[in-house]
């Protein structure tokens, strides 16, 4: 399809774009803004375990304070599980004191140290092993553990295709005029895994991509368009430009 055909059929009804248009298009926004930022190389981080304790520090918080807190566990030898687990409360508190909710989050780092104990003897490896859906469950079960943050084990821990959606995920989609705000987490996250091919390593850029598209411009207020890659496809774009 040529992209001058490509963007017109994107001011159709997006709700009843079919499911093979509706991948072409996926795809067609993850090259644009592949084509825009490059390779994220994300997760940053070097170990699994570390992947984990980020994802759980990055909730309602910037990366750029996560990495602070990273930076002072890692100080401290307290980047694993096992290390946590053995931690007075108090010193965990410390150190990931820059990303909020530093008291609770350091809770929840010891009920994922406590569950890893429980049910793998702290085999991390033994857990992310499991079948997806089967460990999916189990996250959610564990203190502290929502939607968004299994999703990031899964897709960056455990590199499972599970789609991860964050808050800039629904408000690109929803400005560029295929979702309600307000659609729940897991439709959402269906809706992505239905239409673009199950695949781990394009799961991981995609949602690096909108983080970056999300956080360069699409802003609450005031989005920059007209630096944004995805400008000539969005409606909020067109409106307001
Ligand atoms: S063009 Fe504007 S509203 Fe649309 S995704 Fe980009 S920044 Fe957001």
């Amino acid at each position: 399809m040529s992209d001058k055909k490509r963007k017109k059929s994107f001011y159709l009804n997006r709700a009843d774009i079919p499911t093979k248009a509706l991948r072409e298009q996926l795809l067609y926004i993850y090259q644009l803004m592949f084509d825009h930022f490059g390779d994220r190389h994300w997760w940053p981080a070097e170990t699994r375990e570390e992947v984990i304790i980020g994802a759980i520090l990055v909730q309602n918080v910037s990366w750029a304070s996560t990495v602070k807190a990273i930076n002072k566990l890692r100080e401290q030898h307290l980047l694993t599980f096992k290390a946590l687990s053995q931690s007075p409360l108090e010193i965990i508190e410390t150190c990931i004191i820059s990303t909020r909710y530093y008291r609770m989050k350091a809770k929840k780092l010891k009920a994922f140290a406590q569950y890893l104990e429980e049910e793998f003897s702290g085999n991390l490896d033994a857990c992310l092993a499991q079948p997806m859906n089967t460990l999916r469950g189990q996250l959610l079960a564990i203190y502290g553990i929502g939607p968004e943050t299994a999703d990031d084990i899964l897709l960056y821990a455990a590199e499972r295709p599970s789609f991860v959606v964050d808050a800039y995920t629904k408000r690109i989609f929803h400005r560029l005029g295929y979702i309600e705000e307000s659609i729940p987490y897991e439709e959402l996250r269906q809706w992505f895994m239905l239409h673009l091919p199950e695949n781990v390593a394009l799961y991981n850029q995609y949602h690096a991509l909108l983080d970056a598209t999300g956080h360069h411009y699409c802003s609450t207020r005031n989005p920059d368009c007209r630096a944004c890659p995805l400008l000539n496809i969005c409606h909020y774009g067109a409106a307001t430009g």
